[in-house]
């Protein structure tokens, strides 16, 4: 009851409306928190992690709040999905107003309008100055396996080409595209057929040149699979779950254009890069790529499960009719949430905010690895930056280093997400609602805990 009445009273005071401070007032996990996750290990398996240990019941701006009254710092978003900010109130709005309406017709039986208005701002928003339609799904997963079926059903070729340190799901066939084991992939085989993988771009660790690391992939995709066998390679325009690697310039521009010379859909994974999350709508304007098919998700709703493939008309309506759906794909809640979004990421300064914040991010980060050579690199866009730390005498990953440095952030109220193939990269995601003031005194957590690991 008294766990309730701390929710509700949390939830009167939601989203923006919350006092944007850190504030510890238990160590982490406190005593209601506890008890919460107490539970969990008890009513859910083991392979559903977490990350932090508290019991969130409110959010907002840039702070998550506890049921303890705890109050943490978000350079997280819930891994890149709260993009404009928890519970922004247009959204909040949208959803309420929806759910009174109508919450599910399921779009293939009985269709309806907000669907349509989600794939038109889709075909106009994303890369490309062609005929575009978009299909609208729950998840990054789902949009991922949907992207591969039409591809191949365009092509009428099977193979396709995932890259070194690209991660696109958990479900049969994105395991099988995603490159690292664990913890996505040990023991969860065997994987889908006709995946093959070539090697990316990353500059910190092969010191190739764009072009030259996309020959390298592009003559293994040749020897080992054969153009003409190839559905699509599918990669994302910055690795999210890889580590944030950035390709050299001019690794996508030639094998898109490799890609368009073979026949060979061209698919840009923005599920983590889309949205105004790296200083731009969408991540391959950065790269001047204009991809066949896109997938979207995590930022895409604020928070609501939704996701899509937009792409070239004549590639989108390759598939006969029922080939492609789903139950829930495209629910109206999600779309309410969607366009509310998207009104905001059009109207309210969004993308402007992540550059702002991207340049906090590195200008920090960056005096930091001038005093520390434990940051071996610095890199990404916008408010997608990571720092990669490693060995200062042979550059190898230190992992380690890596999770204490997160750990000692987290347990003083600062949520910072890992990542990497060698689980040796600090992502920062800020929600794009969070304040200088926050955002700058989290990095300062970062800063002592470094300086204490
Ligand atoms: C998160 C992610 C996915 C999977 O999305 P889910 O919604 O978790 O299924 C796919 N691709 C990329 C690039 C992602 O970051």
């Amino acid at each position: 009851m008294a766990l309730l009445d701390a929710e509700t009273e949390h939830r009167t005071q939601g989203g923006p409306g919350l006092p944007q401070q850190r504030r510890l007032v238990t160590d982490l996990p406190g005593p209601r928190s506890a008890a919460i996750l107490a539970r969990k290990v008890d009513a859910v398996p083991a392979g559903v992690g977490h990350t932090v240990p508290v019991a969130a019941v409110a959010a907002g701006g840039g702070v998550v709040v506890d049921a303890d009254g705890n109050s943490l710092i978000d350079l997280g978003s819930g891994i890149a999905v709260a993009t404009v900010g928890n519970a922004h109130p247009k959204i909040a709005a949208a959803v309420a107003a929806q759910a009174a309406q109508f919450t599910h017709t399921c779009f293939m039986i009985s269709p309806y309008e907000s669907y349509i208005e989600v794939a038109e701002a889709l075909n106009r928003l994303t890369p490309g100055d062609f005929a575009k339609k978009s299909a609208l799904f729950n998840s990054g997963a789902e949009a991922v396996e949907n992207a591969i079926k039409i591809a191949r059903k365009h092509t009428g070729r099977q193979a396709v080409v995932a890259f070194d340190h690209g991660y696109h799901g958990r479900t049969n066939l994105t395991m099988a595209l995603t490159a690292k084991s664990m913890p996505y992939k040990s023991g969860f085989g065997p994987f889908a057929p006709e995946v093959y993988r070539a090697p990316m771009s990353y500059p910190f660790r092969d010191g190739l040149t764009g072009p030259d690391a996309a020959e390298r992939a592009i003559s293994q995709m040749e020897k080992q699979i054969g153009a003409g066998n190839l559905a699509a390679i599918i990669i994302e325009p910055i690795q999210g779950e890889g580590g944030f690697i950035v390709p050299a310039d001019g690794f996508l521009p030639a094998l898109a254009d490799w890609c368009r010379a073979n026949g060979v859909v061209f698919i840009a994974d923005e599920v983590q890069t889309g949205f105004a999350r790296t200083g731009h709508m969408f991540a391959s304007e950065i790269f001047g790529v204009v991809p066949d098919l896109i997938t979207t998700a995590k930022g895409i709703a604020g928070g609501l499960p939704l996701a899509a493939v937009t792409g070239r008309a004549e590639i989108m309506d390759a598939s006969h009719a029922g080939g492609l759906g789903g139950t829930y794909g495209g629910n109206p809640i999600a779309c309410a949430a969607a366009l509310a979004a998207i009104d905001v990421f059009e109207n309210d300064g969004v993308i402007e905010r992540a550059q702002q914040i991207g340049t906090i991010l590195t200008e920090r980060l960056t005096a930091m690895q001038s005093q520390d050579p434990r940051i071996g690199d610095v890199r990404g866009h916008g408010a997608m930056i990571a720092a990669e730390f490693v060995d200062p005498e042979t550059n190898a990953p230190d992992a380690a280093l890596t999770a204490a440095v997160a750990q000692a952030a987290i347990a003083q109220g600062v949520i910072v997400l890992t990542c990497g193939t060698y689980g040796n990269v600090i992502r920062f995601l800020p929600p794009l609602s969070i304040g200088d003031d926050l955002l700058i005194e989290g990095l300062d957590v970062v800063a002592e805990a470094l300086a204490a690991a």
